[in-house]
């Protein structure tokens, strides 16, 4: 038979449930209050689930409902708050802290994220995780032009537009349908495994992607069940702390834990020391330089790096020079070029340059002559003072890095530096350069694409792999030649390599794929998502335990 209770009659039978399990636990009963978005750190929680079509009319419980249940969010019905229920109620304690995930000191930032961790992997079901990632992506997609206006009002570089694109894109890292369970069965019985989280994972982010970089990585990584605790790059902590504290909110009014996302609010090298020593970080994942990279493999601890590329793109004489044009000016120009992935320099085939360039300036570019170029490297490089070119000594030759105050900037801003006025069309500068020029060599990050002419594809090929320098990163090529793609993908070995298209097209931006913000082509995990945040475990049911073949 059912009865209809009202919300008082439940709420009272649940407190005396609570006060008599407590009694039988020998504990002395605690204060309770409904989970609605459920604040943390979650005390040790008491939950009871009350069927209300099966109470009894006089008010008391069944048997199998005096039952206690230990486990808050278990028994979520999907698409429901973790630790609230539908048609049953569920009651715990709770507590909650202000920081919103922005700690003073890194050990409380660990602290809280350690803590955060262990309440979510024991009590959110992989539903419940779902429905946390969609809370932060709408929240992200809300805010995307407030997001990228502060990074790009705090960083300085970049484009403001293409800030905003970024922000799209991140918001679509994927979730838990990334995570798959392998089983194999045998006369031996069945084995499965599954992809289990590492648990706290420290962060450390670049200021070419900063508020991208912690959307990505924390829709990824906590898709799989970890934590995570950031240590940012100091020139974009204030829009970093601002996402932080947006997507704690967005995962408290989904009823997650509270700062299972946590950053340091001022970052430095020691800061990122405590991540690196703390025994509460389980693995490293860093996106950014190779002084980044090679400090975290030092680390003693498991490491995922994403380090620095330098891209180059070849146009062969089989190409669609038109559609390879505009590919290169919106990869190349794309946030003014500080995506690690951008075409960085271009080897084109002589009998197509001219064609090259003539639709490079119909679609944004401007060619700088070989007065103007002087005049800008003058300022955009500076020459490294360690291995300074003496005109008596045998070490004549000059070796240079950017000068950090033109990483990212307009077009415009460095034309207008040598006193042309530039169209507002104008997102690219480009350049007739030998191999050996210094925009061809490093990694300059700005809208500045030196183009090399070469004889053949073997000639482009042979220069492209070694202006890449071995990162192994990102290459592009324009082409109908199978051959050409086929033999230049083996050379080079990038873990990105997009065909006719533009650089972004890696990262699915007008490719297919999913996206990601953490190219990990150091320690090979590749283009990561939720599944490179997990560790396996394997669970053995043996003596053809399971198996329905006998
Ligand atoms: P960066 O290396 O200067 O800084 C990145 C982060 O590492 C910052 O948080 C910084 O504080 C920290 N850091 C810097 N040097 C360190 C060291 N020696 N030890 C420990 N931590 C250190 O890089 P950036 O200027 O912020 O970003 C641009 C660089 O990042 C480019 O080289 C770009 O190619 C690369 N990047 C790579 C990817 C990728 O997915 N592979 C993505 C974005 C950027």
């Amino acid at each position: 038979m059912s009865i209809n209770l009202s919300e008082q009659d439940i709420q009272k039978i649940i407190q005396s449930v609570m006060k008599n399990v407590e009694e039988a636990l020998g504990q002395p009963p605690q204060e309770t209050k409904e989970v609605v978005g459920a604040a943390s750190p979650i005390k040790p929680i008491k939950m009871k689930t009350i069927n209300h079509a099966e109470s009894k009319t006089d008010g008391s419980l069944n048997q199998e409902q005096q039952k206690p249940m230990i486990f808050p969010g278990m028994l979520t019905p999907l698409g429901s708050k973790p630790g609230t229920h539908a048609g049953n109620k569920t009651v715990a304690s709770v507590q909650s802290g202000s920081e919103n995930g922005v700690f003073e000191n890194m050990e409380d930032a660990i602290n809280a994220g350690y803590k955060a961790q262990q309440i979510y992997v024991k009590n959110y079901s992989m539903k419940n995780r779902e429905h946390i990632l969609t809370a932060i992506r709408e929240a992200v997609i809300k805010e995307k032009e407030i997001l990228a206006k502060m990074v790009f009002e705090e960083t300085k570089i970049g484009r403001l537009e293409d800030k905003i694109a970024k922000h799209e894109l991140a918001a679509k890292t994927p979730g838990t349908e990334d995570l798959k369970t392998d089983a194999c069965s045998g006369d031996a019985g069945l084995t499965i495994v599954e992809q289990a989280p590492y648990g706290l994972i420290g962060a450390i982010t670049p200021v070419t992607n900063p508020t991208e970089t912690i959307i990505n990585n924390t829709i990824a990584m906590l898709a799989a069940g970890n934590g995570v605790v950031f240590n940012v790059h100091p020139s974009s902590k204030k829009s970093s702390a601002y996402v932080v504290n947006l997507i704690n909110n967005a995962i408290k009014e989904a009823g997650g834990p509270e700062n299972l996302v946590s950053m340091v609010k001022n970052p430095t090298m020691d800061t990122i020391q405590t991540l690196i020593e703390s025994p509460k970080v389980k693995l490293l994942v860093g996106t950014g330089g190779p002084g980044l990279v090679k400090t975290l493999l030092q680390s003693g601890k498991k490491a995922i790096g994403a380090g620095a590329g330098n891209p180059p793109v070849i146009i062969d004489d089989t190409a669609d020079i038109e559609h390879a044009a505009k590919s290169i000016v919106l990869g190349a120009s794309f946030d003014n070029n500080i995506l690690c992935i951008a075409e960085k320099e271009v080897f084109v085939i002589d009998s197509v340059a001219d064609d090259l360039i003539f639709h490079l300036l119909n679609n944004g570019a401007y060619m700088l002559s070989p007065n103007e170029l002087a005049q800008i490297e003058r300022f955009v490089l500076e020459e490294n003072k360690e291995n300074k070119a003496f005109g008596c000594s045998l070490n004549n030759k000059r070796e240079y890095h950017v000068a950090k105050e033109w990483i990212g900037k307009d077009a415009g801003a460095i034309l207008a530096q040598i006193g042309v006025k530039a169209s507002s069309d104008i997102r690219l500068l480009i350049c007739e350069v030998d191999f050996d020029h210094p925009l061809v060599q490093l990694e300059q990050m700005m809208p500045i694409l030196p183009i090399v002419r070469v004889t053949d594809i073997d000639e482009a090929i042979e220069l492209a792999v070694k202006a890449e320098h071995g990162n192994r990163h990102t290459a592009v090529i324009h082409s109908k030649n199978v051959d050409h793609m086929t033999k230049f993908a083996r050379a080079i070995e990038t873990t990105i390599f997009v065909q006719n298209a533009s650089s972004l097209a890696g990262v699915g931006y007008g490719g297919e794929g999913h996206t990601t913000m953490t190219i990990a082509g150091p320690t090979g995990e590749g283009i990561t998502s939720p599944r490179t945040y997990t560790r396996q475990r394997r669970s053995v049911l043996a003596n053809g335990g399971f198996r329905i073949i006998g």
